[in-house]
């Protein structure tokens, strides 16, 4: 694996193997690797000629200086990581390669990102919008992989992509999960035992409104699950929606027509968790 922290210098070797008609495959992360991150790997590696991967804590996308402070980082792990799963190309910069210049763009993603995480986290998919558009400039990849475990990331990168007219092929990736169902997910790392323990009730806790779909309207539905979160001491609830997987709107009936997913973010301690189950 070639490590690269200069754009200068990845932007050469990268514009030669292109002349090569090599085609590139991209995961952007912020490190601290799981199996969900090489699951996006994987699926790059069999549909390009090279993976690139990309870490970087982007510092514009963490309206919470704490949780910027605490994300967990280890470079040699991941790069172990990165090796076994046969990444070619490491593309790790510092800030000050990333943003060289002072940063002052404002995207409109419109109401796509005044809801859930964007109401949530002012500035956050500005923030994610910037460090992804300033990265597929860099790597100019093919296709660029992105997990649904971050449901609206995924669909304000798609805007992204058409908003700046890119021609880079965003692939989705499904959720990948612990045992207890419990979605991968850096920040678990920061649980303690016994955090850890209880954090599988998130995604039973969306299994349950799942099941209960085929008998409750979307409304009662969702105030119920809302219920169920709150009567949970160990966790406070930021919020429960279920939402069109298009706009991400909350829908107020199910139509088999419209893509449904619930999406919920919740504290447990200090340490943040997200989630989401298809719904239909
Ligand atoms: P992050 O390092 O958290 O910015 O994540 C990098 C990429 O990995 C994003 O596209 C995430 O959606 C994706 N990802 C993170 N956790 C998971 C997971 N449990 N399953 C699938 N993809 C994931």
């Amino acid at each position: 694996m070639k490590l690269f922290s200069s754009v200068k210098d990845i932007r050469v070797f990268l514009n030669e193997q292109k002349s090569l008609g090599k085609s590139i495959g991209f995961v952007p992360t912020m490190g601290a690797l799981h199996e969900g991150h090489l699951s996006l790997m994987r699926k790059a590696k069999t549909e390009n000629d090279l993976l690139v991967v990309s870490i970087f804590v982007n510092p514009i996308q963490f309206n919470n200086k704490n949780d910027l402070q605490k994300y967990p980082r280890n470079l040699e792990d991941d790069s172990q990581m990165l090796e076994a799963v046969g990444c070619d190309i490491l593309f790790a910069p510092d800030e000050k390669e990333m943003y060289p210049e002072p940063i002052n763009k404002t995207y409109d993603f419109g109401p796509l990102a005044e809801v859930m995480e964007g109401k949530f986290r002012p500035g956050h998919f500005n923030g994610v919008a910037i460090v992804v558009k300033r990265l597929f400039d860099i790597i100019e990849p093919a296709r660029a992989y992105f997990g649904e475990k971050d449901f609206q990331q995924l669909t304000i990168i798609k805007k992204l992509v058409e908003i700046e007219k890119m021609d880079v092929e965003i692939v989705p990736c499904p959720i990948v999960r612990e045992e207890d169902g419990l979605a991968m997910s850096s920040r678990n790392r920061l649980l303690t035992p016994d955090q850890r323990k209880v954090a599988p009730f998130i995604y039973k806790t969306l299994q349950e409104a799942k099941l209960r779909r085929n008998h409750i309207c979307a409304n009662p539905l969702r105030q119920m699950i809302i219920n169920v979160f709150e009567g949970n001491e160990n966790f406070r609830l930021e919020y429960f929606d279920i939402v069109d997987d298009k706009n991400l709107q909350s829908i107020n009936g199910w139509n088999n027509k419209v893509g449904t997913i619930a999406c919920v973010a919740a504290w447990l301690g200090d340490v943040r968790l997200i989630d989401n189950i298809r719904i239909i």
